[in-house]
């Protein structure tokens, strides 16, 4: 029970360190030229992917808790789970 509750705590806490690591890689990205959208073919590949996924609570990323519909639509993001990356930044 509190080890849950930490956890739960622990991962509130989190999300606005990840939200803002995402801010600041799309800031980068516009400053350098870098292309900051995906094409729709790419994020829709990578949705489909994050909804095989066994790590997604409902339209969250279970290991980031971004949402996966901002997330996915990012060419500076990529899949977090360091394990197991399943998909990458995108290049152009
Ligand atoms: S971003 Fe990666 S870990 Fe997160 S739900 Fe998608 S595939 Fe799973």
């Amino acid at each position: 029970m509190w080890s849950e509750w930490m956890y739960s705590i622990a991962r509130i806490a989190w999300i606005p360190v990840t939200f803002s690591k995402a801010v600041y890689r799309v800031v980068r990205a516009a400053l350098l030229g870098r292309t900051i959208y995906v094409p729709f073919e790419v994020q829709a590949e990578r949705m489909a992917t994050c909804s095989a996924c066994l790590l997604r609570e409902r339209r969250k990323c279970g290991v980031c808790g971004c949402k996966l519909m901002f997330k996915t639509s990012l060419a500076s993001e990529e899949c977090p789970d360091l394990s197991n990356r399943q998909w990458d930044k995108y290049d152009g």
